[in-house]
């Protein structure tokens, strides 16, 4: 059997399988955006880690040395924020070809800085990489005791809240990789802007925790559509979601419009929106809707959890498909590709 075989999320059961049981007091392990650790009655310790891989994540030609850091720093960033955590230390290890030029190190470094916002680079490590760029980031966050947003703690009847953009990214990506032809200059520089340089929900996830408005939270980074499936299968329940309610950008509809594709595709299937995705008890909205005002957050109602298993997409009222299918796999074939 090969990797392939398996994909992605086969293969992490796997190897979690094979991990073993431990005494630890890890409250949170494999399964979520980041781990938990208790360490005291006050915080608990909360940890992510990504890595970007040249040709895989991104292509050297197509990326700023600039984005790319940011980017690196800001996809961890935005697990820490799903978490409903505050980033405390972060972590890079750089695997270089040894002729790259040490000025786009410099410039990487800068936008690494800038996606942080004051959180210290506090170690990492550097070696030499025969077959191109690999960056490997871990952020350590801190949240308090036993309040973090988990992937397991929806419950039926909760609406569902998006909290960022949706589907830029991948439209940005078809651009970068000429699948969208008919493209208009600003539009492109705005979507290629959201798929290179995404921002971490952070304040979002920090209020969802603090104000105590939800419990389950998940960051889009592989598509809507399987990220609203890990929160429905983690936590034994489904989703109806309805279409028309999913915030698009003006460019994406342009782009769509010019192209004759439809938007909603790239904001159900496309990845890297770096978006947070949250359910809310119907006693906490009012709540909610007066926090976003206040703080000058846009987070839209989207649909519901229900009991059912699976996700049903409503369109108009009619129901037009049902997830997750589809969503980015490492190992088996890509839907942008
Ligand atoms: P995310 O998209 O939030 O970064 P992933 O889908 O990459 O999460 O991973 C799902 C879960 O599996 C996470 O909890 C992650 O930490 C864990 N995981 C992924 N790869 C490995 C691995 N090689 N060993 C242990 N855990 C892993
Ligand atoms: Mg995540």
């Amino acid at each position: 059997m090969k990797v392939r075989d398996i994909g992605e999320f086969g293969l992490i059961e796997r190897i979690h399988a094979r991990a073993g049981r431990s005494s630890y007091p890890v409250v949170i392990g494999i399964g979520d955006d980041a781990s938990v650790l208790d360490v005291g009655p006050r915080n608990q310790v909360v940890t992510t880690t990504d890595m970007l891989v040249e040709g895989v994540h991104f292509l050297r030609e197509a990326i700023d040395p600039f984005d790319l850091g940011f980017k690196s720093h800001a996809v961890n960033l935005s697990d820490i924020a799903a978490m409903g955590a505050a980033p405390a230390q972060s972590f890079l290890s750089l695997g270089l070809p040894p002729d790259m030029d040490v000025q786009i190190i410099d410039t990487f470094m800068d936008g690494f800085v800038e996606a942080g916002k004051g959180v210290p680079l506090s170690g990492g490590d550097t070696v030499s990489s025969p077959e191109g760029w690999l960056i490997s980031v871990t952020v350590i966050g801190l949240a308090p005791a036993g309040r973090v947003l988990r992937r397991d703690a929806a419950e039926p009847g909760e609406s569902i809240w998006l909290c960022g953009p949706l589907g830029d990214s991948a439209a940005g990506l078809s651009i970068l990789l000429g699948q969208s032809k008919k493209v208009d200059d600003a539009d492109a520089a705005f979507l290629i802007k959201r798929h290179n340089h995404p921002l971490p929900q952070l304040r979002m996830g920090r209020i969802l925790l603090e104000a105590g408005i939800s419990n389950c939270a998940i960051d889009v980074s592989d598509g809507l559509l399987q990220d609203l499936g890990h929160i429905c299968e983690s936590s034994h329940l489904g989703a109806e979601l309805q279409l028309e309610s999913i915030p698009l950008s003006d460019p994406i509809r342009r782009l769509a419009a010019d192209n004759e594709v439809d938007p909603y595709q790239w904001a159900l299937r496309g990845g890297e929106d770096y978006s947070i995705l949250f359910t809310v008890s119907p006693d906490k909205e009012k709540k909610l809707r007066t926090v976003l005002e206040k703080e000058k957050i846009d987070a839209v109602p989207i649909g519901k959890i229900v009991p059912e298993a699976g996700i049903r997409v409503y369109r108009d009222g009619t129901e037009v498909e049902t997830g997750p299918d589809g969503g980015y796999d490492h190992f088996r074939s890509h839907p942008e590709e």
